[in-house]
């Protein structure tokens, strides 16, 4: 039932928690998992708008060597527990990323954090979560902060 998870990270305290639940997958039967960061294109064009870098790619390309040397980590953390792990970075909108990577990849269930980096306390769930919970074909696992 859950031999392929997609993780979705933002490099949040709440994201890594839900990874330590990934990391114990294994005796839910899990095999592969997806681990996925979705480059926010609306945060690419505020820091392209208001940096001295004028050109998109290169502001794309500076925040996707940040992520892909954290995802880089989590690999290989999720390597050395015996797992099949997949890594991807796309950019666009964090819900249709999350979804369009679930259709692709065959996942079983998705986990998610229950909130991500603004974290606001009076907040039941991050938009993020609430949306891939309304819209994903399988099971989400959320992780409470
Ligand atoms: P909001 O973004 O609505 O202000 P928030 O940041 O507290 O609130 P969400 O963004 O919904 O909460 O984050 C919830 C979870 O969604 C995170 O723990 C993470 O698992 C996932 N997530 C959020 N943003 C991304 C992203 N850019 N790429 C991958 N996963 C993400
Ligand atoms: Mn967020």
């Amino acid at each position: 039932m859950f031999e392929t998870i997609l993780f979705p990270t933002d490099f949040s305290d709440v994201a890594e928690k839900a990874l330590g639940v990934v990391k114990q997958m294994k005796a839910a039967g899990t095999r592969k998992v997806v681990v996925l960061h979705v480059i926010k294109k609306q945060s690419l064009e505020v820091i392209a708008q208001y940096s001295s870098i004028r050109d998109f790619r290169e502001v794309e390309l500076e925040i996707e060597g940040d992520a892909r040397r954290e995802l880089g980590r989590m690999e290989r953390e999720l390597r050395d527990l015996g797992f099949n792990v997949s890594v991807r970075i796309e950019t666009g909108f964090p819900l249709n990323e999350i979804l369009r990577v679930e259709a692709e990849e065959g996942v079983s269930a998705i986990v998610i954090g229950s909130h991500g980096l603004s974290n606001v306390k009076e907040i039941l769930l991050g938009s993020v979560s609430e949306s891939v919970i309304r819209k994903a074909q399988g099971p989400v696992l959320v992780i409470k902060r």
